[in-house]
């Protein structure tokens, strides 16, 4: 299958990788060396990271058996924030004495909590390539309370709310409409929508009637979805009117964002176009794939009488997450590790860690009791008695160790493949978490001064492929200095009426399936569109382009409008049932792609080991 064989070679070899031998999987899974945040380019799941996990998955691919070399305590597989926490959690629970080995298939350990870097004349520009906010569920798990106390970070020098020094100079929102679906290119100052969302969140008073008029006056819409977004915004509308209560609810969970927006408020198909992105940030879906009632909770307006905003529990990123940290929770993974390995960094502060040396030849050394091997991908975990085998490929070949104990803390659905023997039931739980594509682009600009000539620092696109964009804290306070901006791309697949899994799918084989080049050049032909008017050209001002290629990102959360939550949460409980000395972790095992559920399920994970 091309795609498959494309995301293996990177595009570069595709006539010979149709019938490769295992042996030949393996040396393609192989990656350069060097310092992992600075690469940039193609990230997140860069090229390689799946070659031998779809090997297994997609080709049925049979490796040999090998004889086993190493012995340890404890193997985990994954090294995201769950893999390392239930590292550190063991360590705490059996001893630090206690012999582990981390396998992560990606180049770099932290998994989606990842850190890019620039450097830019000198300056040296650091930034989240992943999971970067705390959710406010982290404040009420014993489990990150207690991981965060051991790492010395205190949540409460993270709670002020942050200064913006764009909003000092008077830059604030904007949206683009686009040609192609609004009829013109238009970059438009002001976007009382964002700013309502905001006040429904905050509590904040939002944008005045007369400010939603002139903004809505000026956009490329039809007259009659500027009345019915005007109407939706006041708010004094009871859409749902004559409804018993119990008909309002079934409305709300299983009528799509999208649909009321269509049926009950009026709004026509552009309007539709402007507010179908919203959900995309917290959800990885559109307004075609939430549920009214998750729309609410983030803070979409839905008019009187509905519920208003709150935490889905389940949500990492959502609007009232806070990023504590440049380096998004990177940091945490640093921290962890270097509790773990104290040698690859010369600080174990959290103040300084973001900004250290990062030694990586460290990681993986005989004289440490924590090895984290990265460029490594476990493909069978076979429990015997007391013990269990674990094979994995790296470095192009194939290699066994022993544990007493094993942590999965990688994909749920990669499980059935590495341990075919679990009962049928349970793998089909597992092979249901699909997770949902998403991409962080950074690209670091020589200068923020096109922005400053158009008095905005954030832009909504919302019918183009980056939806979001907003530069990040200057380097320097003068637009002259250079700086990163963040560029949110969620492949989705708009008024599709498919259902959440095959939207992932389909946009994960869109997002494998395209090599670099071509995504960079939608990167700087939407940058060149959205900001000529300011004087902005990509070739003069882009020094460098990370694109975060998250394939598998978010967890698989329930959706009201595809199945009852509490059967999700039967195949969820089904799904992380630990078979002997093999116990699973991860974000997935909660259906929650949060920080917090993937440190919870570590915690949980560890607990169930016997001693
Ligand atoms: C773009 C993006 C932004 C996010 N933002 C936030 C946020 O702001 N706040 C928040 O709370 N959450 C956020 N999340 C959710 C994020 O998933 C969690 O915060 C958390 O990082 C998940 O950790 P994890 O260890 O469970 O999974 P992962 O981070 O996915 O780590 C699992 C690791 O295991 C590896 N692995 C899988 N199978 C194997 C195998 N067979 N062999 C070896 N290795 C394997 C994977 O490749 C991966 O590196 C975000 C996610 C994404 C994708």
């Amino acid at each position: 299958m091309t795609i498959t064989r494309r995301d293996f070679l990177n595009g570069a070899a595709l006539t010979i990788a149709a019938g490769l031998a295992p042996s030949q999987l393996l040396q393609a899974a192989e990656r350069s060396a060097g310092y992992p945040p600075a690469l940039t380019g193609l990230r997140g799941n860069h090229a390689g990271t799946y070659t031998l996990a779809h090997s297994l998955a997609r080709e049925g691919a049979k490796y040999p058996a090998v004889m086993a070399r190493e012995v340890f305590d404890l193997v985990v597989v994954g090294g995201g924030i769950s893999g390392l926490a239930a590292a550190w959690f063991y360590q705490r629970r059996f001893g630090a004495g206690k012999r582990i080995l981390i396998l992560d298939n990606h180049d770099d350990f932290g998994g989606h909590a990842k850190r890019n870097e620039f450097t830019v004349r000198g300056q040296k520009l650091v930034t989240y390539g992943g999971s970067a906010e705390m959710p406010p569920t982290a404040l009420d798990s014993h489990a990150v309370a207690t991981l965060l106390a051991g790492l010395g970070v205190d949540p409460k020098r993270h709670q002020a709310a942050e200064r913006d020094p764009y909003r000092e100079l008077g830059m604030g929102r904007s949206v683009f409409f686009d040609a192609e679906h609004f009829g013109r290119d238009q970059l438009l100052a002001g976007d009382p929508f964002a700013s309502l969302i905001d006040a429904r969140n905050t509590g904040a008073q939002p944008a005045s009637a007369a400010a939603f008029k002139a903004f809505l006056d000026k956009t490329p819409l039809p007259q009659q979805d500027r009345d019915a977004l005007a109407r939706l915004a006041d708010g004094s509308t009871d859409y749902l009117a004559g409804m018993g209560e119990g008909e309002r609810l079934a409305y709300l969970k299983r009528t799509s964002y999208a649909a009321f927006l269509r049926d009950k408020a009026g709004v026509g198909l552009d309007g539709q176009r402007f507010f179908r992105s919203r959900s995309n940030d917290a959800y990885a879906l559109d307004a075609d794939g939430v549920s009214l009632f998750d729309a609410l909770a983030i803070g979409l307006p839905g008019g009187k009488n509905m519920p208003p905003p709150s935490l889905n529990p389940r949500l990492g990123k959502s609007p009232t997450s806070k990023l504590w940290f440049a380096d998004g929770n990177a940091t945490l993974a640093r921290l962890l590790v270097q509790n773990m390995i104290p040698g690859v960094t010369k600080t174990g502060s959290p103040d300084d860690i973001g900004a250290a040396g990062f030694d990586y030849s460290r990681l993986d050394t005989d004289d440490s009791k924590v090895r984290v091997r990265l460029n490594s991908t476990a493909i069978a975990i076979e429990p015997d008695q007391r013990i269990t085998r674990v094979t994995y490929g790296w470095s192009g070949n194939l290699h066994r160790v022993e544990a007493a104990h094993v942590v999965l803390a990688g994909y749920n659905m990669m499980i059935p493949f590495i341990m075919p023997g679990l009962p049928a039931p349970q793998k089909e739980a597992l092979r249901s978490d699909v997770k949902a594509p998403v991409v962080y682009t950074k690209v670091a600009l020589d200068n923020w001064r096109a922005f400053e000539a158009l008095k905005t620092s954030r832009i909504h696109a919302p019918a183009m492929a980056y939806t979001d964009l907003w530069l990040e804290k200057p380097a320097g306070a003068r637009p002259a200095d250079p700086v990163v901006l963040h560029m949110l791309y969620v492949p989705t697949v708009p008024d599709s009426g498919m259902q959440a899994r095959e939207r992932f799918r389909a946009g994960r084989a869109f997002l494998l399936g395209t090599p670099f080049g071509e995504l960079e050049k939608g990167i700087r032909s939407q940058l060149d569109r959205m900001l000529a008017p300011g004087g902005f050209a990509g070739k003069d001002v882009i020094r460098g382009i990370t694109v975060n290629r998250w394939a598998h990102g978010y967890s698989y959360m329930p959706n009201s409008l595809f199945e009852e939550e509490a059967a999700a949460q039967a195949v969820l409980d089904r799904s992380r049932a630990s078979a002997g000395n093999v116990v699973i972790a991860n974000s997935d095992s909660a259906g929650s792609p949060s920080l917090t559920a993937a440190i919870d399920q570590a915690w949980k994970a560890v607990g169930e080991l016997a001693g």
